[in-house]
C-alpha cells in the first residue's frame, strides 16, 4: 500500500465516521441501540477500546493525562475500529506533595 497523505502530528480529539476497511458509516452500536435510547445519548454508549492514564511532569509540576479511545464494529465487514480517540488533562498537583498543603498536627 501506497503511503500517500500520510501525516505525523497527532490532534486530538480526533474521530473516523466511516470504516477503514469498507468505507461504511454503519457501526454496530448506533444501529443495535437505535429505538432503546435516545439518539442524542448514542455517543455516551460507546465501549471503551482502551483507556490509559499516567502522570505528566513536563514543566515541573505534576498533573494527570487520560487518552480514551472508543470503539465500534462496522456492521457490513466486521472490522473493529476506533471512533474517537481522546486526550483528557487534569488539573496540577499541588506542589509539595500533593495533600492541599495541609499540616498534621
Ligand atoms: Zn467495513
Amino acid at each position: 500500500m501506497a503511503e500517500e497523505g500520510k501525516k505525523t502530528k497527532l490532534v486530538l480529539p480526533k474521530t473516523f465516521d466511516k470504516c477503514p476497511h469498507c468505507g461504511s458509516a454503519a457501526r454496530f452500536c448506533p444501529e443495535a441501540l437505535k429505538g432503546d435510547i435516545p439518539a442524542e445519548e448514542m455517543e455516551k454508549e460507546q465501549p471503551v477500546l482502551f483507556s490509559f492514564e499516567y502522570n505528566a511532569q513536563p514543566s515541573g509540576r505534576l498533573y494527570p493525562v487520560k487518552l480514551m479511545a472508543l470503539m465500534d464494529v462496522c456492521v457490513e465487514c466486521g472490522t473493529v475500529y476506533a471512533i474517537s480517540l481522546m486526550r483528557f488533562v487534569g488539573r496540577p498537583a499541588l506542589p509539595g506533595g500533593g495533600n492541599g498543603g495541609r499540616r498534621r498536627p
